[in-house]
């Protein structure tokens, strides 16, 4: 069953673990690095053009946005990592709130890791696939911006990114300007709610 998107509303913010809304039901996460096509991508997915912010100032990365897309399901839009206009304190202040709630929110399914196809698997990216693959919540990589490539390219950049990943992570491309890969991502991410097999959110984390 494919969860409805398009009816998605936003939620709440939060800057602290307190604030974030009660950790029940599924959530997951989208993040990457600034840039990288996260907002387009949550804009395109839940067809709402100004859902998630595409331009952004350094005060409103700081929070951690929540959106739901059905009163058990909950879209998080985690604050871009690698602002380079941030001050040191401030971007340390964020990944420490960042990493407490990857590593508490028993609600959390799944990281949607999003990638410019041209820059793919970064330090970060990579961090994250494999921070994901070890605790045994879903990954799934977006290579966005894919109408970059000529269809060759993008499908070469697609084989190259999937050796690499661990295998119990995704991958698909994504154009949130020309209109590609929207189906398959609400498939994956409709799998990780409804799809009996998922790992019990949270429990590898704490072991
Ligand atoms: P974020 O910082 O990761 O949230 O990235 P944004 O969603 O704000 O996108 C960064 C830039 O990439 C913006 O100028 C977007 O217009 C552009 N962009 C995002 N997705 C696409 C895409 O699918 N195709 C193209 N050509 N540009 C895109």
């Amino acid at each position: 069953m494919s969860l409805p998107f398009n009816t998605t509303q936003f939620l709440t913010s939060a800057s602290t673990l307190k604030q974030c809304p009660p950790d029940q039901g599924s959530e997951f996460a989208f993040c990457g690095r600034s840039n990288a096509g996260k907002s387009s991508a949550i804009n395109y997915v839940t067809r709402q053009g100004k859902l998630a912010r595409t331009s952004k100032t350094p005060g409103r990365t700081q929070l951690i946005n929540f959106f739901e897309v059905t009163p058990d399901v909950r879209l998080v839009d985690l604050p871009g990592f690698g602002y380079a206009k941030v001050p040191e304190k401030m971007r340390e202040e964020w990944h420490r709130f960042i990493d407490q709630y990857l590593r508490h929110r028993d609600s959390l399914v799944g990281v949607v890791v999003v990638m410019d196809i041209r820059h793919p698997l970064r330090e970060f990216d990579q961090g994250m696939v494999h921070w994901a693959a070890e605790t045994g919540i879903g990954c799934h990589v977006l290579l966005t911006k894919c109408d970059k490539l000529k269809p060759g390219r993008r499908n070469q950049a697609l084989m190259d990114v999937k050796r690499q990943l661990p295998d119990s992570s995704t991958c698909q491309v994504l154009s949130s300007t020309h209109d590609i890969g929207r189906d398959a991502l609400i498939d994956t991410l409709s799998g990780w709610v409804t799809d009996p097999g998922t790992p019990e959110p949270g429990s590898a984390r704490r072991v």
